[in-house]
């Protein structure tokens, strides 16, 4: 069996390919939490005041069952900063058993239709560019913001450059919606 075959992860419902996303990935060390090494790691660290960093230690399964949060007290996930009223397992399956991703002013998760988005990565330029009404529309909601700064912002696009557009997608609706934040 080749167990390192990212169909082995653990599903994660608000973060379904955290290895494409790059917060996870291969690595040989053993994880704190389950001592196993079990081929891939968080890269990340985890949310916690202060301590130590747990980046490459911890393995995405112990992420996933909860075991990793409530073994070292963490978070992952960023919960906090999410405007749409949804449930508090949402939340709680968010915070202590979704793996984060990396943003510059910190990671922010988007909701609709009650629930929490899942998170598909940075978009690409044919994605930001070719966003339909509704998203833009939201963005432009959810920012106080009118379609003039969206456009300024697209044209300033360049993946990996200093503008970041993090994808979600609704997993009611299918509403496709952009995080964006600036180093
Ligand atoms: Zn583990
Ligand atoms: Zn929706």
């Amino acid at each position: 069996m080749d167990t390192m075959s990212v169909n082995h992860l653990p599903n994660f419902r608000y973060h379904p390919d955290p290895v494409a996303t790059g917060n996870v990935g291969p690595s040989s060390s053993a994880c704190r939490v389950c001592q196993q090494a079990r081929g891939y790691v968080y890269l990340r660290d985890a949310l916690h005041e202060g301590r130590e960093d747990f980046s490459e230690q911890i393995c995405p399964w112990c992420i996933a069952d909860g075991r990793a949060a409530s073994t070292l007290d963490v978070e992952f996930a960023f919960s906090l900063d999410i405007d749409e009223v949804v449930p508090e397992t949402a939340l709680e399956e968010l915070s202590r058993r979704t793996p984060g991703y990396a943003s510059f002013q910190g990671e922010k998760w988007l909701a609709h239709c009650s629930d929490v988005c899942r998170f598909l990565g940075d978009a690409t330029m044919e994605q930001v560019s070719q966003a339909s009404a509704a998203t833009i529309a939201a963005w432009c909601a959810a920012n106080n913001a009118d379609e003039t700064l969206w456009s300024e912002l697209v044209s300033g696009y360049v993946p990996g450059a200093d503008i970041g557009f993090y994808t979600f997608e609704c997993l009611h609706c299918g509403l496709i919606q952009f995080h964006v934040d600036a180093a």
